[in-house]
């Protein structure tokens, strides 16, 4: 097909294989149906890479976020707890994951987990947020005894009693553990205000010999849907979330942002959308992977908006583009995610968190408004009381003002909760 040079509106340049009538009207037409379906999103994602492309998708998608969350950007204080840093998948680009013999290696005691608690509430922090390895005890011997020293069976089990502890230090956790069976989701539910599970790529091409997932069984679609399935049967707020730049084509982003709309659809669970890059580390197989320019992951966000519409919230991690917040501005996000006063991103060390006060003016400049929330978005603490256990969301309502956004950051989760 020839290249086609045409011309926006406002005199931009449009250079590519799809006309800027043809661009214009599949996102008008999206944006009437309250959401962009897969055969257009393919076609679209085909000419990312165009400026002009490019632009069209972010005016779409700003326009449907200000249909469904108006000037509205929103963060939640945190605390990042990495309960355990030993995992039993090996994911090509994963830094955070070490071995038992590690000098990093590290599993949290209970005591450890209140100590980070009492700092983070000092900070005014609300939610703990509880990210960790995938089932080291199914690898690791040393890990299985360490458990059983405590009376534990698994990973899961302690992590429960941490968050029992958390929540009743006053802080509402949020859990992203892997791959969690249903009846430990089941056990976790009573001191959780929510649960995650990046679902990163429903493809299994990644799973082949030389790919990211190669040696991540957990990292299997199947069983991440189907912890997605059973988290929407068990009715907990649920966040999931697309890895772009793994070795994925399109196609398959687009797949994958449309397999969560289907449980978002069917659950009415999902309660916000991570659009994730991937951030090379020096010393994994991965480490001379490029990453998604700053351009690419703001047109994914701008996709990932116009799929999953007007209501859904979607999130971009601030301090993986702290140069691009502006543009992220643009392409139709509603959150930040966690912003922690006091910890790390255990995930990504190398990037650290822009302060908050600096986050709330660049919102501001940008035309929007920075809000404080809770693990759980307003319209669920409010309006779907059926997604909590009632102690939890008690807890939640106390911290929350009643718009159900956090209260005051001053007043903390311990202070109002206790
Ligand atoms: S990315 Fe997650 S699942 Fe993969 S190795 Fe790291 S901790 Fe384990």
């Amino acid at each position: 097909m020839p290249r086609l040079t045409t011309r926006h509106s406002s005199g931009r340049a449009l250079c590519g294989t799809l006309a800027q009538r043809d661009i214009e009207s599949l996102i008008a037409e999206a944006l009437a149906a309250g959401r962009l379906e897969s055969a257009p999103a393919v076609r679209i994602a085909r000419h990312l890479d165009e400026a002009g492309v490019r632009e069209a998708v972010l005016e779409g998608a700003r326009e449907c976020k200000r249909r469904g969350k108006g000037d509205t950007v929103s963060v939640s204080r945190n605390v990042f707890i990495p309960l355990t840093n030993l995992c039993r998948d090996r994911c090509a680009y994963c830094s955070f994951a070490v071995l038992p013999d590690s000098p990093e290696a590290r599993t949290y005691t209970i005591e450890e987990v209140l100590d980070v608690v009492a700092s983070a509430r000092r900070a005014g922090c609300i939610e703990a947020l509880f990210c960790l390895g995938d089932k080291p005890e199914i690898a690791y011997r040393t890990h299985r005894a360490w458990l059983a020293q405590r009376g534990l069976r698994s990973t899961a089990e302690h992590l429960t009693r941490a968050c029992r502890e958390a929540f009743g230090a006053g802080m509402l956790p949020h859990v992203n553990a892997g791959v969690l069976g249903i009846g430990e989701m089941e056990a976790l539910r009573p001191w959780c205000a929510s649960m995650g599970l990046m679902l990163e790529t429903t493809s299994r091409r990644l799973r082949r010999r030389g790919m990211a997932h190669a040696y991540a069984p957990d990292k299997d679609p199947a069983a991440r849907l189907r912890m997605h399935r059973e988290a929407g049967e068990l009715r907990i707020p649920f966040t999931s979330g697309i890895l772009l730049g793994i070795g994925e084509d399109e196609r398959e982003r687009v797949e994958t942002l449309i397999a969560i709309r289907e449980l978002a659809d069917r659950y009415a669970h999902i309660q916000e959308v991570i659009v994730q890059p991937f951030h090379p580390k020096a010393n994994t197989s991965m480490g001379n992977v490029a990453p998604l320019s700053t351009g690419t992951l703001a047109a994914w966000v701008a996709m990932a908006r116009l799929i999953l519409g007007p209501e859904m919230n979607v999130q971009a991690p601030p301090n993986l583009a702290t140069d691009a917040l502006e543009l992220l501005l643009r392409s139709g996000l509603n959150d930040w995610g966690g912003v922690s006063p006091v910890s790390l991103d255990y995930i990504n060390p190398e990037a650290p968190w822009p302060d908050l006060q600096e986050l709330a003016r660049r919102t501001r400049a940008a035309g929007q408004r920075l809000v404080e929330r809770l693990p759980v978005y307003p319209e669920h603490l409010l309006g779907r009381p059926d997604l909590f256990d009632p102690r939890v969301r008690r807890a939640a309502l106390a911290l929350a003002d009643r718009t159900g956004y956090a209260r005051s950051r001053r007043a903390g989760a311990g202070q109002a909760a206790a």
